[in-house]
């Protein structure tokens, strides 16, 4: 079969990866100048890092089985982490029973509720009663309006904006769940990161793909999903030829899809046009000294429009840097978004130095900003009968992203699952 894969994400690398592997001619076409898409990294003064943080969890299960397979299970190194909540003008700890009865800020029953609803949540094995149910309305009728407005409230707002009061509750139970579960004990949590970063895993995966003779073309964005009278013709590139494939895998974010595959029916193309999506700018420091103990800093601060920041250093020991990714997450129609990155640098600096009085402006050695225009679908309840099929109406042609793994968050590891049972169904 001769088929191609749409995105050099870790979907679709292991969508290329997984058809080599089974002996199937594949190409790779991939619009960056580089392999990763969201775990995508660069050159950050010398560190070469990923631009948008990455931790992993016991529960990712796809990429633990490929690392495996890739003969490089050594390269996970799990750590135990610390999180904590910056409320009421200081560092709280925060993440385990103790910390969530000494916080400062909840009455006790408040506390109570909160906990138990936590606790339950990484024991719940079924999803699918909370599928059609509200986030917030389930929350709140489990914790509390107390609890809600000071733990939940800011990182849903500062996440989803207009979208925050219809998301599923699936959804964020199962993010609550992922990493609620990832633990030594009760109290230690254990997170885990890649040695080299999600390039490991990439470029692992590129290898085989070259190796198992398929083809990787970077910097070669497809203009068009060619369909004629539905049937698959194949790919437009930027050299205007039309490349003929038997079959064709897209990984690439959906909102794309309406305006890359005009011979879609017009019902489809409105269904993936429908689909809000959450775009991210993200600054990453480098510091000279450490800015928290705290790997994941959640933030309620009326002062501060994020949801949390991510110390990656307190996971991850890179020498003598200190790195901490700030997301502002926002809908890219979001005035905010349009601002320019030195908007987003001066407001993290101030934030810094909040946060950490003793920080001087000149231990703030370096700050960049990435953005990804489509970085978290909004799932909304009973989500999947939002999207379309990922095997579409068209014989041969095969469409997904992150959503498609609902009710679990976009993940590395998900991805590379998705991307795999992708490969393998396709060519059934
Ligand atoms: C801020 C942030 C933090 C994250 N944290 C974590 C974490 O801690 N742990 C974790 O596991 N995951 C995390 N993720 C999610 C993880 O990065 C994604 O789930 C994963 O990268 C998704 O891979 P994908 O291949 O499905 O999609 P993508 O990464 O979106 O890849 C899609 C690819 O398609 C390419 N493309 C687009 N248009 C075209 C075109 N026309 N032609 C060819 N190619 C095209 C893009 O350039 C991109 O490379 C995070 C993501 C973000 C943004």
């Amino acid at each position: 079969m001769k088929v191609a894969v749409l995105g050099a994400g870790p979907m679709g690398l292991a969508a290329a990866y997984q058809l080599a592997r089974d002996g199937h001619q594949v190409t790779l076409y991939e619009a960056d100048d580089r392999l990763g898409g969201m775990s995508a990294s660069f050159d950050f003064n010398g560190i070469d890092i990923e631009r948008y943080y990455h931790f992993h969890c016991t529960s990712d299960a796809g990429l633990l089985e490929l690392l495996e397979e890739l003969d490089l299970s050594e390269k996970m190194q799990w750590t135990e982490t610390r999180m904590g909540y910056w409320y009421r003008n200081k560092i709280q700890d925060w993440g385990n029973p103790i910390a969530l009865l000494r916080f400062d800020g909840l009455s006790l029953m408040a506390k109570i509720r909160y906990g138990l609803h936590a606790f339950l949540s990484t024991k719940r094995k079924d999803w699918r009663p909370l599928d059609q149910l509200n986030a917030k309305t389930w929350i709140q009728r489990w914790i509390g309006q107390e609890a809600w407005d000071v733990c939940w409230q800011t990182l849903f707002d500062y996440k989803f904006y207009q979208y925050a009061d219809n998301l599923s509750a699936a959804w964020i139970w199962s993010r609550i769940q992922r990493v609620g579960r990832s633990r030594y004990s009760m109290m230690r949590e254990k997170l885990g990161y890649l040695e080299g970063g999600s390039e490991t895993i990439l470029q692992a995966m590129a290898e085989q793909i070259r190796k198992n003779g398929g083809d990787i073309h970077l910097s070669r964005p497809v203009q068009e999903i060619v369909i004629e009278s539905g049937r698959l013709c194949g790919l437009r590139t930027a050299n205007e030829t039309v490349e003929a494939y038997d079959k064709v895998i897209s990984t690439i974010p959906l909102p794309f899809i309406a305006q890359l595959a005009p011979g879609l029916s017009q019902v489809t193309r409105e269904q993936y046009q429908a689909l809000p999506n959450i775009a991210v700018a993200c600054v990453i420091a480098k510091l000279a000294r450490p800015l928290t103990d705290k790997f994941w800093l959640n933030i309620n601060d009326p002062d501060m429009d994020i949801p949390g920041l991510v110390e990656y250093t307190n996971l991850r020991p890179m020498g003598y840097d200190h790195i901490v990714y700030v997301p502002f997450y926002m809908p890219a129609e979001h005035p905010e978004y349009q601002k320019s990155d030195e908007h987003f640098r001066e407001k993290v600096l101030g934030y810094f130095l909040r946060i950490n009085p003793e920080l001087t402006e000149s231990e703030v050695l370096d700050l960049k900003v990435s953005r990804y225009r489509f970085a978290q679908p909004v799932c909304r309840p009973g989500f999947m009968s939002d999207l379309p099929d990922y095997r579409t109406e068209i014989p041969g042609l095969w469409i997904a992203d992150t959503s498609y793994y609902y009710p679990h968050d976009r993940g590395i590891s998900e991805s590379i699952d998705f991307g795999r049972k992708l490969a393998r169904e396709s060519v059934q």
